[in-house]
């Protein structure tokens, strides 16, 4: 099992690094002081708030998704409401399918993810390599071992029956207190309310920003001329109540998503900017190797993926490419990036094929990005219901003159065999192609009967991106974090100059007052530049004052000294090497710029400038 490391590849601690994003208030519990009265009765858990440097991460993360999807390909941004009426999300299948399975300790109270459940127990019975059981302290034999690896290399693939099963077979209890567990049951993850004082009208919060680009569908067509491929995109919090959120900002119940829908000709899957990302190498940990009970990706390319049908089209294929792009860009390490497939039952309701990106934390490999196949299913289903079509028209250069084979159901009989299921067969049904329907035509002559494929196994064309911007933070600052050399205490954050909180800290060497005038001016200099700085003027040592930005991930550092009001001169110094330069300020701040902009590299700074070793000593002796 791959296993947590710090950048510079000593072992990772989780405590200390959370010690110091708490420290730095990148983010804290929220509605923390009522948790802690002795009144509370509430649940806070799976709500954070973002501190400053949070803050400020997360909006250099969005700037950068915006930068690298919407405005490289001209995406249509919407802006939706969170609050959606019940017959939205009746309509999508989420009100009826949104839903994890749960099982309860009937004796402690408890509510568990009935999969984490099973995954927990047979993980801690792997790690003691004991069975562990009330009874049963065994050792565990190599095909008990087998068996439990096999299990968890697809345990999203359970539906509740073969949870249900595992949870008997295996006697997975509750590992709090041993308590049996109550077979699971679904429990929906929406949030429910209603609008207005009458609680005739139920709303959600909505679970995913993915419906109102759908409904908006139609309108951004007539915006786009009527012309495909289209993209849609947005950013919005969405809301889903977890049901027993443990894994700090990993799994929370309020969070940012961004989410990209492209509608494609379904006929017509290449891409034209597929030759861009054809030569991008991804770890890809495909279906079939899940299911043979391996957690191993292979590594090939995209282009001889998409050849090969492990990735089923070109766009599919694009978009994993600009996702490990992007990953890159903000920071991610690649070596803890794997890009995994879906099993059958672990896709959403809607998806036709779906692949996750899953970035390495010390919470295992989590899911940050899904990038799924979603049909025609949304498009059809909301159509349907409301009476507009969503749907494009192609003018043909001549008429046309068509024979068409159409098939209708029988509502009356329909109607009461499949119940809630009865649009979704309907859907199907209409949606089959021609070639499709003059085969079940004879079929259905020879044999009176044909089987017809619900929406979730028809192919279509829509790749649907979502990003969970705050899983991604979170892994991300996991992946820049390490430590200076034999010193724990002394922590770094990695963070690119394109994503750091602030990019610049500005300190004066001494509490002499004729410093301070020089540091505010470099600092409104720079402010006016659009390079986000800060002026620690604090009594500490110049060392202490560096050391608590590195834990903030700020890049660089100008000291102002006494040399400097002789002649004009300052140090710049970079945060990985604590290598420090010294020149004109005109230099330095053109050497701020250009690495801000990301056209000079540190190397070429300190190929140019002088290297200044003054105060090197005092940096490494502080702790
Ligand atoms: P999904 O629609 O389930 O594929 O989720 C889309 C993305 O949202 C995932 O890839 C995650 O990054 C993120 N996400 C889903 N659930 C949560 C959660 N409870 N907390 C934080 N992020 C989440």
């Amino acid at each position: 099992m791959a296993t947590m490391t710090t950048l510079k590849g000593d072992a990772f601690d989780r405590q200390l690094f959370e010690s110091v994003l708490k420290r730095r208030l990148f983010f804290t519990e929220a509605f923390e002081i009522y948790r802690l009265s002795p009144n509370f009765k509430g649940d806070n858990r799976g709500l954070f708030d973002y501190g400053p440097p949070g803050c400020a991460l997360q909006a250099n993360i969005v700037d950068a998704w915006r930068k690298h999807f919407v405005l490289e390909e001209n995406m249509l941004e919407l802006d939706c409401t969170v609050i959606t009426p019940e017959p939205v999300l009746k309509t999508s299948g989420h009100v009826d399918k949104f839903a994890d399975w749960m099982c309860n300790d009937p004796i402690k109270g408890d509510y568990l993810r009935a999969d984490h459940l099973v995954e927990n127990v047979l993980k801690a019975r792997l790690a003691r390599g004991t069975r562990g059981l009330v009874k049963d302290s065994s050792k565990l034999d190599q095909a008990t071992t087998d068996e439990y690896n096999g299990i968890l290399a697809q345990i999203d693939n359970y539906d509740g029956d073969g949870l249900a099963e595992l949870i008997q077979r295996h006697d997975i209890r509750n590992p709090e207190n041993n308590n049996q567990v109550l077979p699971p049951s679904p429990f929906n993850l929406m949030f429910k309310s209603t609008i207005g004082p009458s609680a005739a009208a139920p709303v959600y919060l909505r679970p995913e920003t993915a419906q109102g680009q759908f409904l908006n569908f139609k309108k951004l067509l007539e915006y786009n001329q009527g012309s495909m491929p289209l993209a849609s995109a947005s950013t919005g919090k969405s809301y889903r109540n977890e049901i027993s959120p443990r894994t700090g900002l990993l799994r929370v119940r309020e969070f940012l998503l961004a989410e990209i829908e492209h509608y494609v000709d379904p006929k017509k899957k290449e891409h034209p900017r597929f030759r861009e990302v054809a030569d991008i190498v991804l770890p890809l940990l495909d279906r079939d190797t899940q299911l043979s009970g391996k957690t191993t990706p292979r590594t090939i390319a995209i282009d001889a993926a998409v050849k090969s049908r492990i990735i089923d089209n070109e766009t599919l294929g694009y978009f994993l490419g600009r996702i490990m792009l992007f990953l890159l860009r903000i920071g991610i390490d690649q070596s803890k990036v794997r890009f995994r497939q879906h099993l059958a039952n672990e896709m959403a309701h809607y998806a036709t094929d779906c692949w996750d990106a899953e970035l390495l934390t010390s919470y295992g490999w989590i899911e940050c990005v899904g990038c799924a196949d979603r049909s025609a299913y949304d498009l059809t289903v909301h159509s349907k219901y409301t009476g507009t079509p969503l749907v494009v028209k192609e003018t043909l250069p001549e008429p046309v003159k068509v024979e068409e084979w159409r098939a209708t159901l029988d509502k009356k009989l329909v109607g009461p065999r499949f119940k809630k299921d009865a649009k979704v067969i309907q859907s199907a049904v209409e949606a089959l192609d021609q070639s499709v329907m003059e085969r079940l035509a004879g079929e259905l002559g020879r044999n009176g009967a044909v089987t017809v494929e619900t929406p979730a196994a028809l192919s279509d064309g829509r790749t649907s991106p979502s990003f969970g911007i705050g899983r991604i933070l979170y892994a991300l600052l996991e992946h820049v974090y390490w430590h200076r050399p034999d010193d724990v205490a002394r922590a770094v954050l990695s963070l690119p100059l394109a994503v750091a909180p602030t990019k610049v800290l500005i300190v004066p060497l001494s509490s002499n007052p004729q410093l301070n005038p020089i540091a505010q001016a470099l600092s409104a200099r720079l402010r006016k530049l659009n390079i986000p700085n800060v002026i620690d003027a604090s009594s500490a040592s110049i060392g202490k004052r560096y050391a608590r930005k590195d834990e903030l991930g700020t890049p660089l550092g100008i000291t102002v000294d006494f040399d400097s009001l002789k002649d004009g001169s300052v140090t710049l110094r970079e945060r990985d090497s604590m290598v420090q330069v010294r020149g004109a300020e005109d230099d330095v701040v053109i050497a701020v710029k250009r690495s801000v902009e990301g056209t000079e590299t540190w190397e070429q700074v300190t190929a140019r400038m002088e290297v200044f070793r003054g105060r090197e000593e005092e940096e490494v002796r502080i702790a």
